[in-house]
């Protein structure tokens, strides 16, 4: 704490046609996948999510092991109806791997919600997790997707995706096995809101131990609210980042310190230009741990008057995330000719890589 405090004295859709699936026979099985688990199929010797080899498995052989809603779409390109289950609007974060054969296909970053009714994703997780072959059945002219290890069918790619590919690849939910993100007992996230989010994510990008941040809004009374609505200031939501970070490597204390060296957590609703409720500083805590630790390193910055007014930080009990539209997020990086980027962003980038240079991802 003192370190800090010297520190800081130093430096203050789609329409059904349009997806154009078509059955040969309707695969109807509610899809409720189990989500939660990492995918065990003893049955399947050929599942994994660590071998990349090609297989070369006969329908023959697939069909002793597979469930026959998976044949029937993997291996004889059946359509399940669209709207079964809930993957197609599901936004939960982690991966989805190939339901045959266990290979990587999307993490859920490339997961877009079409209103064609099934998962629908703008990218793939590289560029051997799928392949493309011309279909020209049922009169259409369409590009079949296929897994890129066991070729098994997985739905087809249309260019009526959204930004930045454009693409949308058009899943059959039976097809796809989902394994949720799961923070370990090494992992932790807590949500800040410091002001834009684009600058409050571009610094901690930097910080060694910190495996992920994401922008998006917190608090408030509209569920999962647009960037537009938010800019509003009536949703009482704030722009914040959900930081996800290994605590081996960095820890509350590392991450608080950042915090209150990249913002100014004294002025009310404020940061620099950006005025309005959706930049307040604010702390949304997890548990009973991160609020002590802001009660505690907010009191010991006031008693030591680090700075001229009292600070303003609200801490509130953190209720949910919402992640914000794609081009938010990374924004920094991906704009860094942009004005706002050069004069707002890159001086905090620049303080934050000098008072913690030792600290810096390599
Ligand atoms: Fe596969």
């Amino acid at each position: 704490m003192k370190k800090l405090i010297q520190i800081l004295f130093i430096i203050p859709m789609l329409t059904l046609s349009a997806c154009g699936q078509s059955n040969k026979k309707e695969v109807t099985k509610n899809n409720n996948k189990t989500m939660g688990n990492v995918i065990n199929k003893p049955n399947n010797p050929y599942y994994s999510n660590t071998d990349t080899k090609k297989l070369n498995v006969s329908n023959e052989e697939w069909k002793k092991i597979l469930p026959p809603d998976l044949y029937a779409v993997g291996r004889e390109a059946d359509t399940e109806r669209a709207f079964t289950g809930t993957m197609w609007n599901d936004e939960t974060k982690g991966t989805y791997y190939c339901a045959v054969c266990g290979y990587k296909l999307f993490e859920s970053t490339q997961k877009f919600t079409s209103s064609c009714g099934w998962p629908s994703f703008f990218e793939q997780d590289n560029k051997e997790s799928i392949t493309f072959k011309l279909d020209k059945s049922y009169g259409m002219i369409r590009t079949e997707a296929l897994c890129g290890r066991c070729g098994s069918h997985l739905g087809h790619l249309f260019n009526d995706g959204p930004e930045p590919t454009g693409k949308r690849y058009c899943m059959n939910a039976v097809s796809l096995d989902f394994v949720p993100f799961k923070e370990s007992s090494t992992t932790e996230t807590i949500v800040l809101g410091g002001g834009c989010y684009w600058c409050v994510e571009a610094v901690y990008e930097n910080l060694d131990g910190v495996i992920k941040v994401e922008s998006g809004f917190s608090g408030g009374t509209v569920e999962n609210p647009s960037y537009e609505e938010v800019c509003t200031g009536r949703t009482g939501a704030a722009e914040v980042v959900e930081i996800t970070y290994d605590k081996t490597k960095t820890n509350l204390d590392e991450i608080f310190k950042v915090f209150f060296t990249v913002h100014d957590p004294t002025t009310l609703n404020r940061q620099g230009a950006d005025v309005g409720t959706q930049y307040r500083s604010v702390i949304f805590y997890k548990n009973e741990e991160q609020k002590k630790a802001a009660e505690s390193i907010i009191k010991e910055l006031n008693d030591n008057k680090v700075y001229s007014s009292k600070i303003v930080t609200s801490l509130e009990p953190f209720k949910k995330f919402y992640p914000a539209e794609d081009y938010h997020q990374n924004y920094y990086n991906n704009n860094k000719e942009k004005p706002y980027c050069q004069m707002v962003i890159q001086p905090k980038i620049e303080k934050f890589e000098k008072i913690f240079k030792d600290r810096l991802k390599k």
